[in-house]
């Protein structure tokens, strides 16, 4: 590799010399175009700052115009003012919003295998699709996939994403196949599924128990098991209704502090009781450190749930889709509009975002996501938060109407620019050379790079800086 690198430098003098250039002059194109690698400037400090914009991060208490710079996929530094002379390229984002990457903890991606009808199939959806143009870089499936057929999903799905895709493996051995799949009580084996879930840590980040309609209690006590031996939270869809086994048991006796509750404002579990409160056993259950999440989805966010529920102070923990073929072009849309609805209710935009950010990471346990710390990954959403006339639907299709929208103008994953709705990170096409080609740079554009450095150019990495060699890609 070095060698090759060598032999290309000593090439560039001679390729700019005997190409007859009108403006050469023989010996001085030589001596202007022939500089060494030690001739070169210096690398800039950081790959990408994005300048101006109002950042959210709540681990770090931050709500304020901060300049955030971003340096080899890690956050470099947040300040009130950095130097654009220090980076490679600088994106004005004033009037916008700066956010960590979203992180979406339900969601269900497990597509591609052809079954009908089956959550592990044709009812998820390709994440890409989905994420990065609404400010997402991270989902956690909620258990499409057992472990029986996690590794199917691992390298059909997780591994070719450019989404960070994070998993609940389900209890059932088969995953979110369907009816008779899940409510089957044989293939819901606390052992096999925690021995999945330490073969893949950190990825495999929670254990879900769902859809379940029998009065057995056994799916969540088994999905506790298995997350107990794998230290891992549980995530509950609690299925049916049944007598048997009241929600308000379930949170107050069966879960442990830091499961999940998710579908919160459904309605279908009796979290809110006939007179129409929030069930006091809900309130008992976050006395417990039990954490509620939305998953809107397709059936299971209502406004005359959700509404008394927030008006009595029973907010979120974590804001999520259930994103899947049956919720996206329903009542849930997004994230965004999802938060979006958050908001209509009268939550502080910092508090959406934190629900939207942190508080899901923290749940998850994956404390180096949603959040903009030196150091951190360099995930990052850019969100513009529009004023007009809106409506937000829920599962039923009733509208309540806002006056606010969030819309994501760019992208960023790994420190690199992943979408970017409006062109804000790009040239004007009129100033750039006729029969111009991709222009970014690899260092901080995952889209269109003209060029990717090799290793010897990153900085930090010993010696000077190498001559980068071009690479379409
Ligand atoms: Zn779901």
């Amino acid at each position: 590799m070095a060698r090759t690198t060598r032999r290309w430098l000593l090439l560039v003098p001679f390729a700019f010399v005997l190409v007859p250039f009108p403006w050469s002059r023989g010996p001085v194109a030589l001596s202007r175009s022939s500089g060494t690698a030690q001739q070169q400037p210096t690398a800039p400090k950081y790959d990408l700052l994005l300048r101006g914009g109002h950042v959210i991060d709540a681990r770090n208490n931050i709500s304020a115009v901060r300049d955030v710079a971003i340096a080899n996929g890690k956050i470099a530094a947040v300040d009130a003012k950095l130097n654009p002379s220090d980076a490679l390229k600088t994106v004005d984002v004033t009037g916008l919003y700066v956010t960590p990457g979203l992180v979406d903890i339900h969601a269900h991606t497990y597509t591609g295998t052809g079954e009908r009808a089956s959550y592990a199939g044709d009812n998820s959806v390709p994440p890409d699709g989905f994420t990065f143009r609404v400010g997402v870089t991270t989902v956690a499936d909620a258990g499409c996939a057992g472990w029986r057929n996690f590794e199917d999903f691992k390298q059909r799905i997780i591994d070719r994403s450019k989404t960070r895709i994070l998993a609940f493996i389900n209890i059932v051995g088969n995953g979110m196949r369907g009816g008779t799949y899940e409510q089957d009580l044989n293939d819901m084996e606390a052992k096999p599924t925690a021995d999945m879930a330490k073969r893949f840590p950190g990825l495999i980040i929670g254990v879900k128990t769902a859809h379940y309609n029998g009065p057995e209690w056994a799916p969540v006590e088994r999905a506790v098991e298995a997350g107990t031996i794998a230290n891992i939270p549980v995530m509950v869809d609690f299925g049916a209704n049944k007598p048997e086994r009241p929600v308000a048991e379930l949170v107050t006796k069966k879960l442990r502090p830091g499961d999940i509750y998710t579908h919160v404002y459904s309605g279908l579990r009796g979290e809110l009781d006939p007179s129409g409160h929030v069930n006091p056993g809900l309130i008992e259950g976050r006395k417990r450190g039990v954490i509620f999440d939305v998953g809107h989805g397709g059936g299971s966010f209502l406004w005359r749930i959700a509404v008394p529920a927030i008006k009595e102070g029973f907010l979120p923990d974590s804001i999520s889709t259930d994103l899947h073929i049956g919720s996206m072009n329903t009542g849930m849309k997004d994230m965004l509009n999802v938060m979006d609805k958050f908001l209509a209710m009268g939550l502080s935009l910092d508090d959406v975002v934190a629900k939207s950010t942190w508080n899901p990471a923290r749940e998850i346990k994956q404390d180096g996501l949603g959040h903009l710390s030196i150091g951190a990954i360099a995930d990052v959403a850019v969100l513009r938060l529009e004023k007009g006339r809106f409506g937000l639907t829920d599962m039923y299709g009733a509208r309540m109407d806002a006056t606010e929208r969030l819309m994501c103008e760019l992208t960023v994953k790994d420190g690199k620019v992943v979408y970017d709705l409006n062109g804000v990170s790009r040239p004007d096409w009129q100033t750039l050379p006729a029969g111009y080609g991709p222009i970014g740079d690899g260092r901080w554009d995952g889209l269109n790079p003209a060029r990717v450095t090799t290793p010897g150019t990153q900085r930090g990495r010993g010696g000077a800086p190498q001559a980068a060699t071009p690479i379409r890609r």
